[in-house]
């Protein structure tokens, strides 16, 4: 039997970035806008340090405006919301991103709420959720709309596939499931709760998996020939043991990945599948809002 298609998502995020960076070029040449994308990260979160780093230096390398707003762990509710209040007046910044998890004295929903929903470009404000759900012209959450992308590259037509998306936050799973419908799929969205979730993803066409539980699909959770999408992210300590005792560790996804490539007919391997993807839509995104911004697209 011939084994699955790797999604190569490390290239293709690397050809997006190529296609902003070009058209941030035009955008300035001929309307004089550069786009500008403001990073809030308060604490200390080391992964989110290095997170909010490669974002900055990503959005200097398509020719963007970066400006990364780094606060003390302690601070406040007020002064948060305050800053993203400043943010959202400033005609040079046109997308605003918080770097969640917030520490934990912090309520994430005002914020996110104060968040001007043009400048929202992870795509979580209640109003982009509805302009997703309503098939209104918005700002999507990254990593579905890089999960969209991939898929449509692979597949092409996806009307009346029938598509099951593992997992049913507002972050990935939800607008997943929107965007899916929206591409005239047939969607289930399944969670925690699901009865016979292997039954339940065998019927998929287009499986997407977003429960950060580590590897839980197994190969015969998979129709053959479906694309496999893994987005789930789960850190387990190295297999070598003396590496393990050093504190070394290795991600894995939410796919058995080595079992599903005998099954699936294209798979996203984790990592260089999903994850290179959500940086380039974040740009995508702030590319978007300040052409929108500008009045130069609905
Ligand atoms: P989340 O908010 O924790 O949501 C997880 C979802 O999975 C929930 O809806 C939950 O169901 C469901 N779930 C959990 N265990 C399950 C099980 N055993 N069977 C079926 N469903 C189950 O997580 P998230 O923010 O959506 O992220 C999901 C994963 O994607 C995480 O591993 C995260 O690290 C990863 N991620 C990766 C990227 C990337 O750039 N690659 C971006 C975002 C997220 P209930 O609602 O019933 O609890």
């Amino acid at each position: 039997m011939t084994q699955a298609r790797i999604i190569d998502g490390k290239a293709f995020a690397a050809g997006l970035r190529a296609r902003i960076g070009e058209d941030v070029a035009k955008l300035k040449a001929l309307h004089r806008i550069q786009p500008g994308l403001a990073v809030v990260l308060v604490g200390e979160d080391p992964a989110s340090q290095i997170y909010v780093k490669s974002k900055g230096e990503q959005t200097e390398a398509a020719g963007m405006r970066s400006e990364t707003h780094r606060l003390p762990a302690n601070t406040s509710q007020a002064e948060l919301i305050q800053l993203v209040s400043k943010l959202n007046a400033d005609k040079d910044i046109h997308g605003i991103l918080v770097q969640l998890p917030l520490p934990g004295h912090l309520d994430s929903a005002p914020v996110i709420a104060a968040i001007h929903p043009d400048k929202d470009v992870d795509g979580l404000t209640v109003t982009n959720a509805g302009r997703l759900a309503s098939g209104l012209p918005g700002l999507v959450s990254c990593t579905p709309a890089g999960c969209l992308m991939l898929i449509k590259d692979v597949v092409g037509d996806l009307s009346g596939k029938t598509a099951v998306v593992v997992g049913r936050s507002n972050l990935m799973g939800k607008p997943m499931a929107q965007l899916l419908l929206q591409a005239d799929c047939t969607v289930t969205i399944a969670h925690s709760r699901t009865k016979d979730l292997p039954a339940v993803c065998r019927q998929a066409d287009i499986l997407v998996a977003a429960a950060g539980r580590a590897e839980m699909v197994r190969s015969d959770w998979i129709k053959p020939g479906a694309v496999v999408i893994d987005v789930g992210i789960t850190r387990l300590p190295s297999r070598d043991p003396d590496a393990a005792a050093a504190g070394k560790t290795r991600i894995v996804g939410d796919v058995a990945f080595e079992e599903a490539l005998e099954v699936a007919g294209a798979i996203t391997p984790v990592p260089g599948g999903v994850g290179p993807m959500t940086i380039a839509c974040l740009l995508d995104n702030t590319l978007i809002a300040a052409r929108r911004l500008a009045g130069l697209e609905p």
